[in-house]
C-alpha cells in the first residue's frame, strides 16, 4: 500500500478549513500566521510561498515579511518582539536556515511559546519530552498522522528511526515511544545499520542521504515512512532517503517522495496555527 500523503493532507486541510471558519465566526476574527524570510535563498522562497498558499486554502490570514540578507540579528529580534506583542498575530514562523551571522537558537527562543507554530521553542520541546501542553513540531506530527491514517498502531511494535536531528528524528522517536512502540534511534555512528533496520516493523528514515535504505535492509511487511527530500545524484530529480523501487515490494505500506511526508508537514502547520489561535482565547492548557 502506498500511503498517499497528498490525499491525507488534503483531508486534514479540509478539516482545518472547516474549524477555521467556525472558530472565526465565533471569535469575531480570523487566525493569522506571519512568516519571516531573511535573505533570498531560492528554496526558502518556494517554502514560504507554499505556506502562504496553504493559508489561503484553509482561510488563515497570512503575511510574509521579507527581510534582506544583510538584516542584523537585533533587527530580526525586534521584528519578532513586535509580532509577539501584536494580538492580531497568532502564529510566527521564521523560515530556517537564517543567514550565518544570525544566531538561530536566539531566534527560535525569541518567538513566544504560544505563537511558535513550528514547535521549536525550548519550552515546546520540553513539553513534548515532559508530556505537558505544547505545540508539536509539524513534520513529526505529520508522520504520526500518516501512520494513523494508514491504520498502523505503533503500540507494541518495533520502530526504528534513522536520524537524530532536533526537528525530525528525535521528536518522532519520542512520539513513537509515547504511542507505545519500542524505539531504536540510529545515526551515523550506528554499527551495522542493516541488522537494526531488518528488525523494524515501522521504519522512519530522516537522514538526508538519497536512497540510503535499500530492499536488502528491510524485512517483509515493514511500514516505511520516508522523510528525506533529496536530489537523486544521477537524475537530479527529487527523491527520498529510501530506494522506493527495491523497498516498496517488501513493505506493507510506504510513503512516496514526493507526495508523502512533505504535504503533511504543511497541513500540520495549518493545524498548529489554528491551535495557537484557539489557545489565545482558551489558554495554552487546552493545546
Ligand atoms: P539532519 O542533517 O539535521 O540530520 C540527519 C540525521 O541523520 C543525523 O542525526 C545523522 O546522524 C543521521 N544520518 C545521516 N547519515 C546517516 C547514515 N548514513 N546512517 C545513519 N544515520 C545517518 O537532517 P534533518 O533536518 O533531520 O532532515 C533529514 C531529511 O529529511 C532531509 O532529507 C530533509 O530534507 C528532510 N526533511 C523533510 C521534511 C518534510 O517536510 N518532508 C522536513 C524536514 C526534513
Amino acid at each position: 500500500m502506498i500511503i498517499d500523503g497528498k490525499q491525507i493532507a488534503a483531508s486534514l486541510k479540509a478539516e482545518v478549513a472547516q474549524k477555521v471558519s467556525e472558530a472565526s465566526a465565533k471569535r469575531g476574527r480570523t487566525p493569522k500566521l506571519t512568516v519571516i524570510l531573511v535573505g533570498e535563498d531560492p528554496a526558502s522562497q518556494v517554502y514560504v510561498r507554499n505556506k502562504a498558499k496553504a493559508c489561503e486554502a484553509v482561510g488563515i490570514e497570512n503575511e510574509t515579511i521579507f527581510m534582506s540578507a544583510e538584516t542584523t540579528e537585533s533587527e530580526l529580534l525586534d521584528t519578532i518582539a513586535r509580532l509577539n506583542a501584536d494580538p492580531s498575530v497568532d502564529g510566527i514562523l521564521v523560515q530556517l536556515p537564517v543567514p550565518r551571522h544570525i544566531n538561530e537558537s536566539k531566534v527560535i527562543e525569541a518567538i513566544a511559546k504560544d505563537k511558535d507554530v513550528d514547535g521549536f521553542h525550548p519550552l515546546n520541546v520540553a513539553g513534548l519530552w515532559q508530556k505537558t501542553p505544547h505545540m508539536a513540531p509539524c513534520t513529526p506530527k505529520g508522520i504520526m498522522k500518516l501512520l494513523s491514517a494508514a491504520g498502523v498502531d505503533p503500540k507494541g511494535k518495533r520502530a526504528v528511526v534513522i536520524g537524530r536531528s532536533k526537528i525530525v528524528g528525535l521528536p518522532v522517536a519520542k512520539m513513537l515511544l509515547d504511542a507505545n512502540a519500542t524505539v531504536t534511534l540510529c545515526h551515523t555512528r550506528t554499527v551495522d545499520l542493516p541488522s537494526v533496520t531488518r528488525g523494524a516493523e515501522i521504519l522512519v528514515v530522516a537522514a538526508g542521504v538519497p536512497k540510503m535504505v535499500t530492499g536488502d535492509m528491510v524485512s517483509d511487511g515493514v511500514v516505511v515512512i520516508d522523510v528525506g527530500m533529496d536530489r537523486d545524484p544521477e537524475t537530479g530529480k527529487l527523491c527520498g532517503d529510501v530506494d522506493f523501487d527495491t523497498v516498496a515490494p517488501k513493505a506493507s505500506a510506504i510513503t512516496p517522495v514526493p507526495g508523502g511526508v512533505g504535504p503533511m508537514t504543511i497541513a500540520c502547520l495549518m493545524e498548529n496555527t489554528l491551535e495557537c489561535f484557539l489557545a489565545h482565547f482558551d489558554g495554552l492548557g487546552n493545546l
